[in-house]
């Protein structure tokens, strides 16, 4: 079922931002500023919708973003904590080979200070003679030159490595200074997209809290009896051109009462029915003239097995919302179109004898609040909102008849 009308006060507590200065609309004091048509502002919405999506979605993406970088960031310290063990190898290595210069170094004093023992004449002379024979001499010598030889060797390869580790050390330095720059630089990059996913954030709650407010602004719109195709503007002057006169009046101009609210028993299909009436039967030929029993709004019109041909009309009365429900109609005999304003002077459809009844008649039920809108037909809340129409109506008691179409005056003013 479609919804038609709906409490104006929904809109004023929704409509906050498309209808600032909106009051009522049946006693509007200005008109609604915006000039949208509904059709126009789900398709608003829908746009919405696919930005909130898109913003999610991107979120999403710079949130992986974030943790692809973190991960970068973390091998990168792992890689610079990789280089400083390394240097400390290094460290550890140069102290080596500078000990093993020290002691190379400290052979070749030795081997020099003999060496010079041999240098000067006397002291080679003390030499030759020291030695045992010319041939230890010889010996002496050579294994001297060998040993200063390789020593000197030793020392230039020691230098040499201590030298190559020291630039291996550099390169790592220089490496380490790179790959700091490097994380500093994915650290901004990190902040910044995070403040990107914080803004993203931001935008994603007012684009909901917006959807939100406009999604329950259309749906008041639509149960306010807007068309889609109408500005709001133009829908809510039309609602303020509603019939301002405010009290019930019976439906027909005469009926016999044939049954009344309550418990009921009743022959129907050759059995006896035990039921509760939720309404009032006026007792009408076929074909007759139903009006409505106060100004409103025309809602769904149906064919239910139970009530047959089927009308709903909504009012609002000093304030109070109901509807009003003709069941047992002729077929297809409705006068009037869902959305259409009526007064209580409007014939709605004509009566007749269809779905479970026994005789022509108006069954008359009356509701509070908006059956259809505000609930759904038929369903416990249904049956709780249902009221004895001799509430709000003015009938004759019991099975009383009447050939008038009379106001009651307790609501509304006469
Ligand atoms: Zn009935």
């Amino acid at each position: 079922m479609k919804k038609v009308i709906r409490s104006i006060c929904n809109i004023i507590l929704v409509l906050g931002i498309l209808l600032p200065t909106f009051m009522s609309p049946f006693v509007l004091d200005v008109d609604a500023a915006d000039n949208r048509t509904i059709k126009s502002i789900l398709a608003d919405i829908e746009k919405q919708k696919k930005e909130l999506q898109e913003n999610k979605n991107k979120q999403k993406l710079t949130n992986e973003q974030i943790l692809t970088i973190k991960n970068n960031i973390s091998l990168i310290s792992n890689e610079i904590t990789k280089g400083q063990n390394e240097i400390i190898e290094i460290n550890n290595q140069i102290a080596i080979l500078e000990n093993q210069i020290e002691e190379k170094d400290a052979e070749m004093k030795k081997v020099i200070n003999f060496l010079q023992l041999s240098d000067g004449e006397s002291q080679y002379l003390e030499y030759i003679f020291g030695a045992t024979s010319f041939t230890d001499f010889i010996y002496r010598v050579a294994i001297t030159e060998q040993l200063t030889n390789y020593n000197n060797r030793l020392i230039k390869e020691y230098n040499e490595l201590i030298e190559s580790n020291k630039k291996h050390q550099a390169d790592i330095k220089k490496k380490e200074e790179e790959l700091t720059v490097k994380q500093a630089n994915l650290q901004k990059e990190v902040s910044k997209l995070q403040y990107q996913v914080t803004q993203l954030g931001n935008e994603q709650g007012s684009l909901e809290e917006g959807i939100l407010k406009s999604e329950a602004s259309v749906r008041a719109l639509i149960a306010d009896g807007c068309d889609e195709n109408e500005t709001v503007d133009a829908c809510y002057t039309r609602l303020k051109t509603l019939p301002s006169d405010t009290s019930f009046w019976r439906p027909l101009f005469s009926a016999s009462i044939t049954s009344v609210w309550g418990s009921r028993r009743y022959w129907y299909n050759g059995n006896w029915v035990e039921s509760y009436h939720y309404g009032l039967d006026l007792g009408t030929p076929e074909r007759t003239k139903v009006y409505s029993v106060a100004n409103g709004t025309v809602g769904d019109r149906a064919y239910w097995s139970g009530t047959g041909y089927v009308l709903y009309v909504y009012h609002k009365v000093n304030g109070v919302k109901y509807t009003s429900v003709y069941e047992h109609l002729c077929a297809n005999c409705y006068a009037v179109s869902k959305g259409q304003n009526v007064t209580k002077d409007t014939v709605i459809a004509y009566s007749g004898n269809t779905g479970q009844s026994t005789g022509p008649h108006l069954h008359l039920g009356m509701l509070y609040g908006w059956a259809g809108i505000e609930y759904s037909y038929w369903d416990a809340t249904y049956y709780a909102k249902l009221f004895d129409p001799r509430t709000v109506i003015n009938f004759p008691s019991g099975y009383g008849s009447f050939n008038t179409r009379t106001r009651n005056c307790s609501l509304g003013s006469c």
